[in-house]
């Protein structure tokens, strides 16, 4: 059998069952086999039956001394076994499963049985215990037993024997595309061994021994898919040259803080190096990054360059051509738009200006990366909220000019460890400063009952001058419990928020009415805008003070993290209401977190914690795929290890390892195609 067979190919699993395994994507062989253990439980230990105390789970080994008992007892069918160990004896029960008096017999058959017993009329009962023969292979007693990610229709103990089924009947041995000198530098284990004890621990060393190797190998390899996608080594040689001793004394308005005056400084010194600049620019929202992009620009464009600039949304792309042709002009510095939705007259009027040098600073779309855009003389290539564009966005962008100085902008502060992975490429700056006379954001967590009071609130602020947004989680209502943009946005306009002027924003808007709401928004004309998360990038408008989100419960902590920072963004006191009827635990942790904290890299630490392995925050969002075993929060050791020969192996090559290269290149075919 080999690992892309189809699971139908193992004797147990037929058409019926397949459909099952589907729902958790298994498909294949190598799908079963790296379907990993959520968790694990020891049934290691045997207990005596005289030893068994109530409300506990024990193993016990036992015979059945007598037939089992069917009997009917208020609308269910219940088995009752009496089975004795060389202490004691014990009844056990099972519910609605009569057959059971057919599987066991009363003789010398051994079984294990796994449960928690309770007391029936003074008598100790185990009930709905697990079992299994002792002269089977032990996979569900005597042993640390796995429990896996399940779905309906597939219990654990056949998950456990189509896994084992599988393993054994694996007939490539695994090869290994770690040499040994590098499994005996990094102490790992072999891959074979790794496979077999992450599903079936021998023992707790085992356990973590198989563990750690296999979440080295899925680092090394997604590393090295990155890197290679990436292509772009740090130390890349660049003919473009600026110079950094032009006077960046701009006038903005304002002071710059002293963390963007170092962020500067960092860029000036990337310039100064001869190599192409690659750095990330992290901070957190309102933290002032544009200023920052726009001096790096100043420096190109006064060297001779063009200079341009990607952002993710149409909205944000205007609000800084707006920005940069403010203070540009006055400096001589000609500011182009581009963008998908401009009519196709002045699109192509842009493309001219852009090819033939007269637009010095380019503001943009994902249209920037288009085939058809070309430059004059391309020198710095800004992507802000980096997180929104692909890792292969980012190189098309790149490409765009001769190896062109390269600044990516993040507003969604992560981990270090996780930045490590989306960005192994690139230096990083951190603006750990907000711009001055800003306030603390008051964040309230609240349920719906409090929705009048919301409106109250509103209205008195709306009185005095500011705005408000409302961030509904649909666009249109899924469910009674689901407060969505359109339908809510009339039920505001009808009872709450009566009188007041109140408008919707949403993705299926056609664009020109999403710009003509957002500048009316900006201008003050409308004073509440209710919205989908179309208004978490970016966007800007001083004046808003009141941020309320409905079913607060269904964004990540990051993503609740950079609503937030639509507002505060002025001089005015501002306010976040966390509305949620949600009763669940982490929900309550993460909204707790949000009220207790502005730290945006506090919260996304938690994030990735309270996500756990898995799906957590945004690796889809950062268009990475999800990672099976490794967790960026946990494995920090693992990932650094990863990293350093993941490095070392890219330079090197890997051509002749063919194993690493088919498994390499599949999981670059994955990344890529998102
Ligand atoms: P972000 O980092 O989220 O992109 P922006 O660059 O949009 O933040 O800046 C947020 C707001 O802060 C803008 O209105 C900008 O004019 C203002 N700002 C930026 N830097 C400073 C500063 N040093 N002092 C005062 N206001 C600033
Ligand atoms: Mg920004």
């Amino acid at each position: 059998m080999k690992l892309d067979d189809n699971i139908t190919k193992l004797k147990n699993i037929g058409e019926t069952r397949a459909l099952a395994f589907k729902a958790l994507s298994i498909y294949t062989i190598g799908d079963l086999i790296t379907h990993y253990p959520r968790d694990y439980e020891d049934r290691s230990k045997i207990t005596d039956i005289t030893e068994i105390e109530l409300d506990e789970k024990y193993v016990i080994k036992a015979t059945f001394y007598k037939e089992c008992e069917v009997l009917r007892a208020r609308g269910m069918i219940i088995t009752k076994g009496f089975v004795k160990d060389k202490t004691g004896t014990l009844e056990i029960v099972w519910f609605n499963q009569p057959y059971l008096k057919n599987t066991f017999k009363a003789g010398s058959d051994v079984y294990f049985f796994i449960g928690k017993v309770s007391e029936k009329n003074g008598k100790k009962q185990m009930i709905s215990p697990d079992f299994e023969k002792e002269s089977e292979i032990s996979l569900n007693a005597s042993r640390i037993v796995p429990i896996y990610p399940a779905t309906n229709g597939l219990t654990q103990k056949l998950l456990r024997k189509t896994i084992a089924d599988s393993l054994n009947q694996i007939s490539e041995e695994y090869e290994d595309f770690l040499a040994d000198d590098i499994l005996k530098k990094y102490d790992l284990c072999a891959k074979s061994y790794a496979v077999k004890n992450i599903h079936f621990p021998e023992n707790n060393e085992a356990f973590f021994k198989a563990r750690k190797r296999l979440v080295f190998e899925e680092f090394f390899v997604l590393l090295l898919a990155l890197l290679k996608i990436k292509g772009v080594s740090k130390d890349e040689a660049t003919s473009v040259f600026i110079n950094n001793n032009f006077d960046t004394n701009i006038n903005f308005g304002y002071e710059l803080t002293n963390a963007q005056k170092k962020v500067i400084s960092e860029i000036k010194h990337d310039f100064k190096a001869g190599h192409a600049m690659c750095r990330l620019v992290q901070g957190d929202v309102g933290s002032g990054k544009t200023a920052v992009s726009l001096i790096a620009a100043y420096l190109a464009i006064k060297s001779g360059y063009q200079a341009a600039i990607m952002a993710p949304t149409e909205v944000l792309a205007r609000q800084h051509f707006e920005g940069f042709a403010e203070i540009f002009k006055p400096l001589g510095v000609n500011t182009v738009m581009l963008s998908g939705s401009m009519k196709k007259k002045d699109k192509d009027f842009a493309l001219a200006e852009i090819a033939s040098g007269d637009a010095q600073m380019i503001v943009g779309t994902h249209s920037l990366i288009q085939d058809r855009v070309e430059f004059e003389n391309l020198g710095l290539v800004v992507t802000d909220e980096q997180h929104r564009f692909g890792v292969l966005q980012r190189k098309t962008f790149s490409k765009k000019g001769e190896f062109p100085h390269v600044l990516v902008m993040s507003a969604t502060p992560i981990p270090r460890t996780l930045a490590l992975v989306l960005y192994g490429d690139l230096d990083i700056s951190i603006i750990n400063e907000m711009p001055p006379g800003r306030q603390k954001i008051e964040t309230f967590a609240v349920n719906s009952s409090y929705r009048n009071r919301i409106f109250e609130f509103i209205k008195k602020e709306v009185d005095a001058g500011s705005q408000a947004y409302i961030i509904c989680s649909s666009i249109e209502n899924d469910t009674e419990n689901i407060k969505s943009v359109l339908n809510y946005t009339e039920e505001i306009k009808q009872s709450g928020l009566n009188g007041y002027s109140v408008a919707c924003l949403h993705g299926r808007m056609k664009q020109s009415e999403k710009e003509e709401i957002m500048d009316k928004f900006a201008r003050n004309e409308i004073s509440v805008l209710v919205a989908t998360t179309v208004v978490e990038v970016g966007v800007n408008v001083p004046n808003a003070t009141i941020m309320v989100i409905e079913n607060a419960e269904r964004f990540g902590l990051s993503q609740l993290h950079q609503l937030r920072g639509r507002v505060g963004r002025g001089k005015k006191q501002s306010y976040c209401v966390l509305v949620s009827d949600s009763k669940g635990e982490t929900t309550k942790k993460r909204l707790k977190a949000m009220v207790d904290t502005t730290d945006g890299f506090l919260l996304s630490e938690l994030d990735l914690k309270l996500r756990g392995t898995g799906d957590f925050f945004g690796t889809r969002q950062h268009g990475l795929i999800e990672l099976k075993i490794g967790n960026l929060y946990k494995d920090t050791k693992e990932l650094a290890i990863a990293q350093e020969l993941a490095k070392e192996m890219a330079l090197k090559g890997i051509e002749g390892n063919e194993k690493l290269v088919g498994t390499v290149k599949s999981l670059m075919d994955k990344l890529t195609k998102s």
